[in-house]
């Protein structure tokens, strides 16, 4: 059943989503040769607890790590280790944080030094596809929209679209319904309500769509070995309208970035307190 949350509790997942913003912001400079991605965690864990959340992922379905973790070839759910990242890699960095009873749960594909521009384009589409989709998130729309719009955007730069994992609901639990796909048929699929809030995660491959599970249980990756790529915001449907309640600009703060590409998908003006 798709909630309808309360404006109360849609401040509750922000506050949340935003430890989670922070915490990719925090993480970007730190993204570099030689860093360990079990480094990463442990600094995340520290910075999510000092912001008064609980890691989301530590724990949740006995998931060992308060990151996912997933460079090049995995697409999701790679458990944090000690292989040092090298110049040229990609990787996803998914996070949540739990707070006040609410979770927050968005992620960011993060470059290595300098990467392929083979690659490096893979990643500005996938990004793309992730605005492409929450603005199909809309009063009168459905699942299917989001998920065609992401989908037909993405083919048509010949990449592959994973379609075992999805996008979800998230609230008082870190998946709730609706399931959101990244592929669909137009006006198809549950119908969006006002005050549900979800999370739109385009995991979009270089090559074929097809995906393996490594031994760990875990780890997801490409059944050619190709890159994938991941990016992740969590959306309330306020007003009719998709809003918004986390954001990528820490990490484009952090990097030197500039950017305007969520500015159509905010009421005011965001103010970040860094
Ligand atoms: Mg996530
Ligand atoms: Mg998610």
């Amino acid at each position: 059943m798709i909630i309808s949350r309360t404006k109360e509790e849609i401040e509750l997942i922000r506050e949340s989503a935003l430890i989670v913003s922070k915490t990719l912001g925090m993480l970007a400079t730190e993204v570099k040769p030689g860093v360990t991605s079990l480094y990463l965690d442990k600094l995340a864990e520290e910075f999510i607890r000092d912001h008064g959340a609980h890691p989301g992922f530590l724990g949740m379905y006995d998931f060992p790590n308060s990151l996912c973790m997933s460079p090049n070839e995995q697409v999701v759910h790679g458990i944090p280790n000690d292989t040092p990242l090298e110049e040229g890699d990609i990787i996803s960095i998914d996070c949540g944080a739990y707070k006040n009873g609410y979770y927050g749960d968005h992620a960011y594909t993060f470059a290595v030094g300098t990467i392929d521009p083979e690659v490096e384009k893979l990643l500005q589409v996938t990004k793309e596809s992730l605005y492409v989709g929450i603005r199909e998130f809309k009063l009168g729309s459905r699942v299917g929209d989001v998920g065609y719009a992401i989908q037909n955007y993405t083919e048509s730069h010949g990449y592959g679209v994973v379609r075992e994992l999805v996008g979800h609901g998230v609230g008082e639990k870190m998946h709730e319904d609706p399931e959101m796909p990244n592929y669909g048929r137009r006006g198809r699929g549950k119908k969006f309500i006002e005050g549900m809030v979800v999370a739109i995660e385009p995991m979009i491959n270089l090559g074929t769509h097809r995906i393996r599970q490594l031994k760990d249980g875990w780890t997801i990756k490409t059944a050619d070995n190709k890159p994938s790529a991941h990016f992740e915001h969590n959306v309330a449907l306020v007003d009719g309208k998709p809003e918004l309640l986390s954001t990528f600009h820490y990490i484009y703060q952090a990097l030197g970035i500039e950017s305007t590409e969520e500015d159509e998908f905010r009421r005011e003006k965001l103010e970040l307190d860094l």
